[in-house]
């Protein structure tokens, strides 16, 4: 997952950067951290940054803005699939080199960071951190061409995977994404000044900035005091544009638009093909939502059946995503802590229960106990995404294929598994239907077309 965000030409561009991080928190919250710097001062060339563990909240006050001057800036939001959840594994990572000073933050995944990583070391290279941003770093530094453009160039074509970078210099911005396009990237012109680069489009309302167009697959814009607008290099634009289809499932935050698609309408039409599925088939009494990425499906659900939408669980809000704690462990206990049903309101009623997807099973099976125990008569589990199969390495935290439940277990084995009354999963084709057939999304998770070559 992770936020990445960039801002040039804005006085506040710290403080603008922190409130895109603080709307994109869902991202990740294992760390944040922003570089920030002056566009066109010559005497203050320098790179400024500050990183931590935890919420934007927590890591940015009055203190760090005192740090992070300057008109231009990056930030980050990390949610760990490469290294681990060190604060060294905290972003931006900012570097010295021959040509001056970089910071870099990156959200995806590359495939082929092992083979670069050890190339690299191998060569003489000595890594900071566990993280395959780093990569970049190294190859930029020790790329002999004579303009930083040209180095970063030659070294993106070196990385194979799922990427957008936004790379600070001391005087620019450089924006990348990958020429799959798999994760999402904005552009945004800022109301008070200058321009916004960011992950998902929900922040551009708190910034108060206006949404421009997405970065292209493949393309590279340069932000600097040379040209009004962003310099626009297409680096490759010969691969299928395959953007990430659980950006729409469960990533994004329901009022983002991601590629010109609406997430919350995209979801609510997943939970509407659930319920053409089930139609004369069930006589629940209420269709309730797993909150809070089940919600725009349920409605979806409870519109296209005229059963009533109904809030049978309540979410604290105070503890984070079930994912977000790495050992199974305290996952378990998170389950319990976030979730609790509302038992006069369920209590003898037959329940159609939606949840975004089904990954090892914990959480299903704990809601159906939970809800069972509160006195549901019957629990009918939808899943508005297909069966997860196969593990993602474009950019999202999978566990292992024996982890994935559904890889393991068959449809009714699943259903046993987290004792549920039945279980239905949203097709392939009604995924497809759901986010648009104008495109080849990525379905890595679910066919296991791993198309990164
Ligand atoms: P599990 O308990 O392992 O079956 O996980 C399923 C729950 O985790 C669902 O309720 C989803 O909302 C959430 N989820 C699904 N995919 C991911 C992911 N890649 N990272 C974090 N959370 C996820």
């Amino acid at each position: 997952m992770c936020a990445i965000v960039g801002i040039y030409g804005n006085q506040d561009a710290s403080k603008l950067a922190s409130a895109a991080l603080f709307a994109m928190q869902h991202r990740g919250h294992e760390a944040t951290g922003i570089s920030s710097g002056h566009s066109n001062d010559e005497d203050s060339k320098k790179i400024f940054t500050v990183k931590g563990r935890g919420f934007v909240r927590d890591v940015f006050d009055e203190e760090a803005f005192k740090i992070l001057k300057g008109d231009m800036a990056i930030g980050h939001n990390r949610y760990s699939t490469a290294g681990d959840d060190s604060i060294f594994d905290a972003q931006p990572i900012q570097a010295k080199y021959k040509l001056g000073e970089i910071s870099i933050v990156h959200n995806g995944n590359l495939i082929n960071k092992d083979e670069v990583r050890n190339r690299l070391i191998s060569e003489g290279s000595i890594f900071q951190t566990g993280m395959d941003t780093e990569n970049l770093i190294h190859l930029i530094a020790k790329s002999s061409k004579d303009r930083l453009r040209d180095r970063i160039v030659k070294s993106v074509k070196k990385l194979k995977g799922a990427y957008n970078f936004i790379i600070q210099s001391r005087s620019k911005l450089f924006v990348l994404r990958d020429p799959h396009g798999i994760r999402p990237l904005s552009i945004g012109k800022l109301k008070s000044g200058g321009w916004i680069i960011a992950s998902e489009t929900c922040c551009f309302d708190l910034v108060d900035a206006t949404f421009v167009r997405d970065v292209k697959p493949g393309e590279m814009l340069i932000f600097s005091d040379e040209t009004p607008e962003p310099e626009s290099i297409m680096l490759d634009d010969t691969q299928e544009f395959r953007p990430c289809a659980f950006e729409y499932i469960y990533f994004a935050r329901p009022d983002s638009i991601i590629d010109g698609k609406s997430v919350y309408a995209t979801r609510e039409a997943m939970g509407r093909a659930l319920a053409k599925k089930d139609q004369d088939m069930l006589d629940a009494d209420m269709v309730i939502p797993v909150p809070d990425s089940g919600v725009p499906s349920a409605l979806g659900y409870s519109k296209q059946s005229g059963i009533p939408f109904e809030l049978g669980i309540i979410r604290n809000h105070y503890v984070g995503r079930t994912f977000i704690e790495p050992t199974q462990a305290m996952r378990n206990m998170k389950v319990k802590m976030k979730l609790s049903p509302m038992k006069s309101l369920i209590e003898g009623k037959k329940l159609v229960v939606i949840d975004d997807s089904i990954v090892r099973g914990t959480t299903s099976k704990r809601i159906v106990k939970m809800l069972k125990d509160a006195g549901a008569k019957e629990v009918h589990f939808r899943v508005a995404s297909p069966e997860i199969k196969f593990p993602c390495y474009y950019g999202i935290d999978t566990p292992t294929k024996e982890e994935l439940i559904n890889a393991v277990k068959t449809k009714d084995e699943v259903c046993k598994y987290i004792e549920a009354d039945t279980l239905e999963y949203l097709s392939i084709d009604d995924l497809r239907d759901a986010i648009g057939r104008d495109r080849n999304y990525s379905l890595v998770s679910f066919d296991g077309d791993y198309f990164v070559k």
